[in-house]
């Protein structure tokens, strides 16, 4: 469907008939991407990160972070488990941890890719070269948010990083032949409606084949801990307009959106999310990646994470995906 700019921003700020937009979100949908729920299993497998991003719980000048990083043993070892707990898609996220070089990376993603897993790497910024490796060693997706298309925000949010590089990354990344997902947080400081309209135009511009949306949550041990952070409802309300504008698309009900509300992921796929991704990371490392305060099950093993959420899923009469979940267009 198409929207204009000025549709997309009286959108954004109807809150009072957002059930509408959430219905019409729903159907849409539906009738696009079916009942099914795709489950990825998510692997946060280093929380170590070369970034100083003033919004992220990791960044590097975080000196209270405890920090980790897992064996490559360990990475692949955690795959196993969440394959043999039923996921299909395994996503590797991290920190910008050079650590993991292009051989280790291979090593690891051919390893995982044996499992007959769909593969999706979250791991920032890399090179022509690297992104090219990675895909011949066997991945077939890659996740990373532009954050903001206000590129005077972004580089408000980090000096020493470049918008127009992250950019390029997607392009490289799509250009390369991976489904590319990308993203936004909402209620960024100074971030404005106008700006989260544009970013929706963005992500349906380059052509996304997942969009990730949640809510900005400060962290208190970073320079935006006082700030006041994204609702549950504005994000609720761009990720609804995600799916009117790019209706085939997968979209997660995000971590964030269930860490500001208890019911915040079932709400994210009555209103035209298609996506859970739950944390399989084991014991002290679940809690470790801490992007954010209050993130959701990092208390809870994950068999146990991943049946409450198949429950809550079964709940609301949708199914879980069988397949590896790919974008179908
Ligand atoms: N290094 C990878 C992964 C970053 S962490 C990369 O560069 O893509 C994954 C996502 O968490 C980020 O893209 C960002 O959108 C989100 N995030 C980070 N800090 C957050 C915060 N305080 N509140 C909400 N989301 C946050």
């Amino acid at each position: 469907m198409s929207l204009t700019k000025d549709e997309i921003i009286a959108l954004l700020k109807d809150e009072t008939h957002q059930q509408d937009l959430f219905d019409k979100a729903d159907k849409v949908r539906r009738q696009y991407v079916g009942d099914e729920v795709h489950l990825r299993g998510l692997i946060e497998f280093s929380n170590i990160c070369r970034n100083n991003c003033l919004y992220c719980g990791i960044r590097r000048g975080n000196a209270k972070a405890v920090r980790y990083r897992m064996s490559e043993d360990e990475v692949i070892e955690t795959a196993r488990r969440a394959v043999n707990l039923g996921f299909k898609t395994i996503v590797m996220q991290s920190g910008e941890d050079m650590y993991y070089d292009t051989s280790r990376m291979c090593r690891i993603i051919e390893a995982i890719k044996k499992f007959d897993v769909a593969i999706t790497l979250s791991i920032g910024g890399r090179t022509y070269e690297e992104y090219k490796a990675f895909r011949a060693a066997g991945a077939d997706r890659y996740l990373m948010r532009i954050e903001t298309t206000d590129k005077a925000l972004y580089h408000k949010l980090d000096p020493k990083m470049s918008w127009q590089h992250r950019y390029e990354c997607l392009l490289t990344i799509k250009e390369l032949g991976y489904e590319l997902g990308s993203g936004i947080m909402v209620g960024l400081p100074e971030q404005s409606i106008e700006s989260i309209a544009e970013d929706l135009l963005f992500l349906k511009e380059i052509g996304v084949d997942m969009a990730g949306i949640g809510p900005f949550i400060p962290h208190p041990q970073t320079p935006l801990a006082k700030e006041k952070g994204g609702t549950l409802n504005l994000s609720l309300r761009t990720m609804a307009i995600m799916r009117l504008l790019l209706p085939d698309i997968n979209i997660p009900a995000t971590t964030a959106m269930e860490s500001l509300a208890p019911n915040g992921r079932i709400q994210a796929l009555k209103a035209g999310a298609n996506v859970v991704m739950p944390n399989v990371n084991e014991g002290e490392y679940r809690k470790l990646y801490e992007l954010y305060p209050n993130k959701d099950c990092t208390q809870t093993a994950p068999a146990h994470t991943k049946s409450a959420v198949v429950q809550k899923i079964l709940s609301i009469n949708r199914t879980i995906g069988t397949g590896y979940g790919s974008h179908r267009k």
